[in-house]
């Protein structure tokens, strides 16, 4: 974009942003900014005071930043969030749910289109989605109770539950549901905690037969939002209430929740999603296309489905990116446009990845722990994995020799470079390992 029009360029990163963020984080911190000025490359945003401003800087400045530099292909750009000083007060997040205490159902945070018309059935969702239809329905049997769907991110846990509450809604049967992200109750919980009052919270889970609540992996280390969840939780069972829970893994990997609780997680229907095969990405993809009113050829389709394997709101960012240029610059969607496209967010995981998560994957693939990677013992089985570790940072990140060695309990850059010297020199032996550190390569880039 040439002479671009910064105040509509902003409104198209939120329209981006919306569909990439969860509903309820959205609404609360980013929907009501508004483009304020330009200067320079600098863009100033407004927010409704300085308490949403500062937050929304320090949760999605960085990913707006990239947004709006991809959008406008103008990679100097850079934002400036303002807002009044804030008059001391409950952040909109915290109000969300406080509307809500009187029994009725509330629709205002669902996404429009997480519903189950617009949720593409494969092997790999087939359990989940069977789950929820039935609970919709109302089957009301033990077995679903509670219907308990984990998998990774991106896979489709909140468009399931938010498609439960849809249905709900839209069959008018007046059975009432309460739609809770986890973070929202912990937060719900803390302010209860402030006023020393502890109705409101209470009254959330009062006058519903459906409790479903995104995200349960929040409540690690939260003990007493756990605690109280847990009173709530028996109530809703024993009342034969019916109870939907997402998480980010299955109930016995969240460890650090209370050993009662995730046994109570066990009782019912546990079904997990996972990423979605070639066919079904297809099938997601010509859905996603058909409401951007896209059309685009098999080969760009096929070009997208073998790229993105691994997270399906990446696939719909990567379309609704495409719609966006489409739009923006009048042209159809050819294969030159898809593979630049590609190959830019593609660029953005590669910048995502951290010294953690690299120490993480290659902990759990030698089955050691992270701890042990990052501390002193010379064991081969550690001083192995710790090497690749080193090598697969150095490639995979822009960390100096420097930083990856105080990273290391901080080892000096030259023990970092031996390292590496020495991987690359087994690897050529060893072609086990080879293959090892290449799928960990796959793993951590793939997306
Ligand atoms: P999660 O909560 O598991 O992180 P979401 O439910 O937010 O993932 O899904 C991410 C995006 O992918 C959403 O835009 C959602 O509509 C879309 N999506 C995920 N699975 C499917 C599916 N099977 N069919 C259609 N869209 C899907
Ligand atoms: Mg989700």
């Amino acid at each position: 974009m040439d002479s671009f029009n910064p105040a509509e360029l902003w409104i198209q990163c939120l329209s981006e942003a919306k569909n990439s963020l969860e509903s309820t984080e959205f609404e609360a911190w980013l929907k009501k900014s508004s483009f304020e000025d330009l200067n320079g490359s600098l863009m100033v945003i407004r927010f409704p005071n300085s308490f949403v401003a500062g937050h929304a800087k320090s949760r999605f400045g960085e990913f707006l930043e990239e947004l709006i530099r991809d959008i406008s292909g103008r990679k100097d750009l850079a934002l400036q969030f303002i807002g009044d000083p804030a008059k001391p007060g409950p952040s909109s997040s915290i109000s969300l749910s406080a509307r809500r205490a009187s029994g009725q159902s509330d629709t205002a945070f669902l996404r429009s289109n997480y519903t189950f018309d617009h949720f593409v059935v494969g092997p790999n969702n087939q359990l989940a989605h069977a789950g929820a239809l039935a609970v919709s329905r109302g089957s009301n049997s033990a077995s679903y109770n509670p219907l308990f769907i984990y998998g990774g991110v991106g896979l489709g846990k909140t468009h399931l539950i938010q498609a439960i509450a849809h249905s709900l809604h839209q069959e008018g049967k007046g059975r009432t549901f309460h739609y809770l992200s986890t973070e929202l109750l912990v937060d719900r919980y803390i302010k209860s905690v402030l006023q020393n009052d502890f109705s409101k919270f209470r009254k959330l889970f009062h006058n519903i037969d459906f409790l479903l609540m995104d995200d349960i992996q929040f409540l690690k280390g939260k003990e007493q939002t756990q605690e109280e969840f847990f009173h709530r939780f028996n109530e809703l069972h024993q009342n034969g209430k019916q109870i939907v829970l997402t998480s980010d893994r299955p109930p016995h990997e969240l460890q650090d929740l209370h050993e009662r609780l995730i046994s109570r997680f066990q009782w019912g229907l546990v079904a997990d999603i996972k990423p979605p095969e070639y066919e079904t990405r297809i099938a997601i993809l010509q859905l996603l296309f058909r409401d951007e009113k896209l059309s685009v050829s098999h080969d760009v389709l096929d070009y997208i489905a073998s790229s993105i394997r691994k997270n399906v709101r990446q696939l719909a960012g990567v379309v609704h990116r495409l719609a966006a240029i489409s739009r923006l610059t009048d042209c159809e969607i050819n294969m030159d446009i898809a593979q630049r496209e590609i190959r830019s967010s593609l660029g953005s995981i590669t910048r995502r990845l951290t010294a953690g998560n690299i120490t993480s994957a290659v902990a759990e693939n030698f089955n050691v722990s992270p701890g042990q990677l990052k501390g002193k013992q010379r064991k081969r089985n550690i001083l192995i994995p710790r090497q690749v570790a080193m090598s697969l940072m150095r490639e995979l990140t822009s960390m100096s020799l420097k930083e990856i060695g105080s990273f290391f309990s901080g080892r000096d850059h030259s023990t970092v470079l031996n390292s590496i010297d020495r991987i690359d020199k087994l690897k050529k032996h060893d072609a086990e390992l080879e293959r090892t550190i290449a799928e960990l390569r796959r793993k951590l880039t793939s997306i």
